[in-house]
């Protein structure tokens, strides 16, 4: 059976792109929130390593997202 990875690969590049917006109004300072619990996400950046560290109080969002200069 041929796996068709083309539906999989746009559901990726959806989530990147959501992942792209949500780091990018997070850089701005402002307050986004789990798509599951509904609390404020927090968000830690590590700027040597280049990466943001996103999570929610509950835990349900735990993302770490890399940002481009
Ligand atoms: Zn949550």
């Amino acid at each position: 059976m041929p796996l068709d990875f083309s539906a999989l690969n746009q559901r990726q590049s959806d989530s990147f792109v959501a992942q792209k917006t949500l780091l990018k109004k997070l850089m701005l300072g402002k307050t986004c929130l789990c798509d599951s619990c509904k609390q404020a996400l927090s968000v830690k950046f590590d700027e040597q390593a280049g990466i943001a560290y996103v999570k929610c109080k509950r835990g349900c969002t735990e993302l770490q997202l890399e940002f481009g200069r």
